[in-house]
């Protein structure tokens, strides 16, 4: 495994890649609603981004064919965006990556569109604070597990599924680096959390149960039961004294 620490003046690059994701996801947020397609919302994020002066990090990661990740209903991740248009009580998750002189930030969020029913909001709510309980008293020195196993107690706690088969992660001068943050796990397990580690947090959640099957483009991952999922993520710098949310 290779942890990267990183400096202070990599630290605030990373500052400047996470304020730029957040104004993308805030502009997305202002464009969701009924009708909306998220080929539109699409190319939002990659106009804002680039106009910027910044890279969207996952346009061709990997070959992915989009700026953004929309992922509708029971997408969990990984969804492509199209030209279907969003219906009333759709829900539909948002996943970006910005690149800015080489660094990264990754954040995702869950929108509701329209009338949304209560228990799918609630899905919602629950798994953008199981990402707050998972950071909760956290700090260099705490282990990872802390994280993991916070996450799962909450969301499972609340009768919630924990995807396994996709974990959140270390970030920087790449998108995807270690050590691998998964969603669940024993409390004292993994490594210790340093000053300056910099970790993608991404609770996965569901509604009916945790299974996930992949999509025959090769990438969008949908429960498998067909019920909603949620996901709630941002890239934070661990600190001797807390977490600094660089995405918000
Ligand atoms: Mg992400
Ligand atoms: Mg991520």
């Amino acid at each position: 495994m290779n942890i990267t620490i990183k400096t202070k003046s990599e630290l605030d690059l990373m500052r400047q890649a996470g304020k730029i994701l957040a104004d993308t996801l805030k502009l997305i947020e202002q464009n969701i609603y009924i009708g909306q397609t998220s080929a539109q919302l699409d190319k939002l994020a990659y106009d804002y981004i680039t106009s910027l002066g910044a890279k969207p990090s996952f346009l061709g990661y990997e070959g992915f064919p989009y700026t953004i990740c929309a992922s509708v209903n029971d997408e969990v991740v990984h969804g492509f965006a199209s030209d279907i248009p969003l219906k009333d009580g759709d829900i539909i998750s948002i996943d970006c990556g910005v690149n800015w002189k080489g660094y990264h930030a990754d954040a995702a969020r869950t929108f509701a569109v329209g009338n949304v029913e209560p228990k799918v909001l609630k899905l919602i709510e629950c798994t953008k604070q199981s990402f707050f309980e998972g950071i909760k008293d956290i700090r260099a020195g705490s282990k990872l597990g802390h994280i993991s196993h916070k996450i799962q107690v909450h969301l499972e706690s609340n009768g919630y599924g924990v995807v396994r088969e996709l974990v959140g992660h270390g970030i920087g001068t790449h998108l995807h680096e270690d050590p691998m943050v998964p969603n669940y796990g024993p409390y004292n397990a993994g490594v210790l959390l340093r000053s300056g580690m910099t970790l993608a947090i991404e609770p996965m959640s569901t509604l009916g149960k945790r299974n996930v099957v992949l999509h025959h483009n090769g990438w969008t991952v949908l429960t498998e039961d067909g019920l909603p999922s949620a996901h709630y993520e941002n890239t934070v710098i661990i600190t001797d004294d807390g977490v600094e949310i660089i995405t918000l």
